[in-house]
């Protein structure tokens, strides 16, 4: 793997592109970001974009497309937004990703196209992500989306959950000419990246924008329908004529941590909570009413350290809380959400309070939280997921006064899909069984994919598994072979 600059369009020689630093991403301020809904990263223009795309070193065997879940050739779009063609490099990223501007925002680059960059070795690694979300902001601005006429194919095939996953199945296979309909259970179309990241870091606008795109390419939606409810997998196929059909519900049934007191008002999971801001909008304070998430003056608690808890507390800081915590029970080092975030939010005023965790929330008397009762933890050895184990320190109770407290510990599979479709096979944990190449199920003509096979992880993922479902549904109703 050595870098190589034959036929190169990079002005500058590959030994100086070391010396370029890494372009910062402009940002809101932290002060004033801290109560509003905006979003926090600003995004490069086209001089910021070419100063950093310049400092790519053109490896001759790029790590960073190897990295990618969805296989996006970095070295080729970054050399186009270097010779200015702006549209064609968001032409070349669209070839593997359906959703650039989402991914350019949200994906964890720091653990995949980025963190395997070459220049990392010595400097900071190309901001391969902040590109991505150039170009697709400038493609969405200059409205020059291309849409591609394929000959129809007459297969049919519906989508189960609008996420991630289901999302790039629809948008690959379209492409390839069968027709494709997407069931959604919510009103809203985009699964968490609509209902579960808040606009502060994913404009709502963008992720409808990639979506009116797929209805422009004749992807079909339907809400409201609540498969193994309105109708189910075998009425789909059977009754319905589909020829296939892809489940991605994703894995959005809340945990909780079974301590007293959690059944008390104020006491939420993060997923009902981040709805009500972002479905039930209550981000859009006043214009929106939503009185449950009146925070002024108030003290929030989020428990967890993900991207889910994070996205939380930073929100019930922008709602007015008085005081927003993290309580966390491992430290820094075991943090699952991305840095960015961490960073973003440890610059807005968010407490963090590691190695805590409670044991009980208190009430007033009357049914509502006044407080948690927590525990101060330190690390022993390593448990399964590799992570340090949290031990909690004897006598080290205390009580941290609060008026909401927000669960954000982790999600499960919500079996209503499961249970309802005879020959699915499933893990012990209620997730769906599916092949890792082919995301074949254990029924046929059935394909599933993202959270709802892995647990929760992240959107390339899911759209890495959408990619895959999709060439092997169009193999199967090409050939028919299973
Ligand atoms: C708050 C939060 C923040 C996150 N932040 C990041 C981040 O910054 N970066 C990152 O990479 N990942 C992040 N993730 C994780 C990422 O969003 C998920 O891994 C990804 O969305 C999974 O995609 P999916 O398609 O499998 O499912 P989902 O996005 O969960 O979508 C599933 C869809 O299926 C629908 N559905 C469920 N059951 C049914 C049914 N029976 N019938 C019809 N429809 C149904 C649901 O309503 C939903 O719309 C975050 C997750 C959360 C919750």
């Amino acid at each position: 793997m050595s870098p190589t600059a034959t036929k190169s369009k990079n002005p500058v020689s590959p030994k100086d592109r070391m010396k370029i630093p890494r372009q910062l991403m402009p940002e809101q301020p932290a002060h004033e970001r801290a109560h509003n809904f905006e979003e926090v990263n600003l995004g490069y223009n086209a001089e910021l974009a070419q100063q950093e795309a310049k400092r790519c070193l053109e490896c001759a065997k790029p790590t960073c497309t190897d990295n990618c879940p969805v296989g996006i050739d970095v070295k080729k779009f970054v050399e186009l937004i270097v010779a200015g063609d702006f549209l064609g490099a968001a032409a070349k990223i669209r070839e593997a990703n359906v959703l650039p501007a989402v991914t350019g925002r949200v994906c964890p680059q720091e653990d995949q196209c980025e963190g395997k960059c070459l220049l990392s070795k010595k400097v900071k690694p190309l901001g391969i992500g902040y590109l991505e979300r150039f170009v697709a902001d400038y493609e969405q601005k200059m409205g020059t989306h291309v849409v591609p006429k394929v000959a129809p194919t007459g297969k049919r095939v519906a989508v189960v959950g609008s996420g991630p996953s289901g999302l790039t199945v629809a948008g690959d296979l379209i492409q390839k000419g069968h027709k494709v309909r997407v069931f959604e259970a919510l009103h809203e179309i985009g699964g968490v990246l609509v209902y579960g990241i808040p606009e502060f870091r994913l404009p709502k606008q963008i992720v409808r924008e990639q979506i009116d795109y797929m209805r422009a390419m004749g992807v079909e939606f339907e809400t409201d329908v609540v498969v193994g409810r309105t109708l189910t997998i075998g009425e789909l196929l059977e009754e319905e004529g589909y020829d296939a059909v892809f489940i991605g519900t994703g894995a959005g049934l809340p945990q909780f941590m079974n301590i007293a007191g959690e059944h008390l008002n104020g006491v939420y999971s993060a997923n009902e909570f981040l709805t009500r801001i972002n479905l039930m909008k209550a981000y859009k304070f006043p214009v929106y009413d939503e009185p449950m998430l009146d925070l002024k003056g108030r003290d929030v608690a989020v428990i967890g350290g993900g991207n889910t808890a994070l996205d939380a507390i930073r929100s019930a800081l922008r709602l007015g809380a008085r005081k927003a915590y993290v309580i966390y029970r491992r430290s820094d080092a075991e943090m699952p959400a991305r840095a960015e975030e961490v960073h973003h939010a440890r610059q807005e005023g968010i407490n963090f309070q590691m190695l805590t965790a409670p044991v009980e929330f208190l009430s007033d008397g009357k049914g509502w939280l006044t407080a948690a009762r927590c525990v101060r933890m330190e690390l022993g050895e390593p448990d399964a997921s590799g992570r340090r184990r949290p031990v909690p320190i004897q006598g080290s109770e205390f009580d941290l006064p609060l008026s909401v407290a927000v669960i954000a510990i982790g999600t499960s599979a919500n079996p209503i899909v499961q249970s309802t479709t005879p020959g699915l096979g499933t893990n012990k944990k209620g997730y769906i069984q599916a092949s890792d190449e082919t995301q074949r199920t254990t029924r046929k003509g059935v394909f599933a994919g993202g959270d709802i096979v892995t647990g929760s992880a992240t959107v390339i993922l899911a759209m890495g598994a959408g990619r895959r479902a999709a060439n092997s549904i169009h193999e199967y109703l090409t050939t028919g072979d299973w």
